[in-house]
């Protein structure tokens, strides 16, 4: 009784971050959610788990997505049953994770994630060591709700009587486009500094304002981010240039002082001439192929990131006498290695990235027969598309780049003709090279 009595005083005195609301059920008419867009493998999984006696819900992102008719991502089931009781239940399901253990169902190509309701933080119990008790890990629905992130993510959506179960006003919030803590703001970003990040990438997605209390100890808490794993972080800023908002990520991450770690080159392709019209240029392009369900791969957005800063070093060795393409090779070495100073990319990415800038002035000097060579490469459309974006930010010719998003659109057939009349005196591109190139035999052919 005393204890509530305290418990209570302490959330008032917190302010209203930390209000607990009460539970509250909406029927479909109230979250209107469209049962059509649920995936029906969720569905599937609910279904089994309920007809075995447990509770099961589609929960966190994909409810939060559903309310306001996004299509989800991807789709996470919660359950009371515990992974070695979900597992025999499906035909292909597989425990994974170590620390918190969860059953990936697996339905062709689409995974659902399964996990036992978790016990908070707070409710973690230790030994005299401090290590967790592993009995403790798991815990009711409430509990589940109370050690996710913010309100909106803190959804339950049962497919079956097709009623949303909120504990943090969620529902509210989330009419309302606010991303508020579940808990205090501090403590939440304390036990995980990520939140922070995953506080922005939700409001910029959802267009959405961070509630005050939510909002204030950012900027304050910003450096924690230091202390998480690399990886992570690195996972966290794909995800936040990847959302379909990235440019309004960024702006907000500058806002709170949280770019520095994660976007160390930000700043300084900032400092040079045209580098934030060439940003905005491309995170506006990945926004919108991102909006109309096309891929945008890590590599391509942070080829195009450092891009003005691996331009910038290029020139300024060339103007010192290298040759063209050692120098570029040069110039990516040198910005990668300052990148990776603060964050590193990993490897895959890098090696990704360096195929897509190398292929750029050969684009401009190649001659015929090496084109076929080229367009084998592993990343020649990602270096078509990058191409493109130079045309946009008028840094090389427009109806050229054309000339190379129309041949990697085309068949083999058309390929070969448009290679053949590349080197015709009225093509417009490889002029540089046309007026020494020997002409290719086959065009001194008369027609027969
Ligand atoms: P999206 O998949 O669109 O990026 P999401 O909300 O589904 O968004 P996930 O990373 O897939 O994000 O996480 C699923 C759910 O797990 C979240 O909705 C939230 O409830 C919970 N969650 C994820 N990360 C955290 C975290 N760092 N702290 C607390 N809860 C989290
Ligand atoms: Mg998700």
């Amino acid at each position: 009784m005393l204890k509530q009595t305290i418990k209570t005083f302490v959330a008032r005195l917190l302010g209203p971050s930390t209000r607990q609301t009460g539970l509250k059920r909406y029927t479909q008419e109230q979250h209107g959610i469209d049962k059509r867009m649920v995936s029906r493998h969720a569905v599937k999984v609910c279904e089994v788990l309920r007809d075995h006696g447990y509770e099961a819900y589609i929960v966190g992102g994909a409810v939060r997505d559903l309310i306001i008719g996004l299509e989800p991502k991807d789709f996470d089931v919660a359950t009371n049953a515990t992974p070695e009781q979900i597992r025999p239940l499906f035909r292909r399901a597989r425990i994974i994770g170590r620390r918190f253990r969860l059953v990936h169902v697996v339905f062709g190509q689409e995974i659902i994630e399964t996990s036992t309701f978790r016990a908070g933080d707070d409710a973690k119990q230790t030994d005299e060591h401090g290590r967790i008790l592993r009995d403790n890990e798991f815990g009711s629905l409430e509990d589940d709700a109370a050690r996710r992130d913010f309100t909106l993510n803190a959804l339950y959506y049962d497919p079956l009587s097709e009623t949303v179960v909120d504990y943090y006003n969620g529902v509210q919030d989330l009419k309302n486009n606010l991303v508020r803590i579940i808990g205090v703001a501090e403590t939440r970003y304390r036990e995980d500094p990520v939140r922070m990040l995953r506080a922005i990438r939700f409001a910029a997605k959802l267009d959405a304002q961070i509630e005050s209390s939510t909002n204030a100890p950012i900027k304050k808490l910003a450096p924690l981010i230091e202390n998480v794993p690399e990886s992570r972080l690195f996972d966290e800023t794909i995800k936040l240039l990847s959302c379909g908002h990235a440019m309004n990520c960024l702006t907000r991450l500058q806002a709170h002082g949280l770019h520095s770690k994660l976007l160390p080159m930000l700043d300084p392709v900032i400092a040079l001439p045209d580098g934030k019209e060439f940003l905005s240029m491309a995170l506006a392009r990945t926004d919108s192929r991102i909006r109309t369900g096309k891929s945008s791969s890590p590599s391509f957005i942070y080829a195009s990131l450092l891009w003005k800063l691996v331009r910038h070093n290029w020139q300024a060795r060339i103007e010192q006498g290298e040759p063209t393409q050692p120098a570029l090779v040069s110039a990516a070495d040198e910005v990668i290695e300052q990148q990776s100073r603060i964050m590193s990319i990993q490897k895959r990415f890098q090696s990704d990235m360096r195929e897509i800038w190398f292929m750029q002035p050969r684009f401009e000097r190649i001659n015929n027969r090496a084109i076929w060579r080229m367009i084998e490469q592993a990343r020649f459309r990602a270096a078509v598309d990058f191409l493109q974006l130079r045309a946009e930010a008028k840094e090389v010719d427009s109806v050229m780049a054309q000339w190379w998003m129309d041949l990697a659109n085309a068949n083999d057939d058309t390929r070969l003709q448009m290679i053949e009349q590349r080197s015709s005196p009225r093509s417009t591109v490889g002029t540089r090279r046309r007026r020494t190139r020997k002409r290719p035999t086959h065009k001194l052919q008369s027609p027969s």
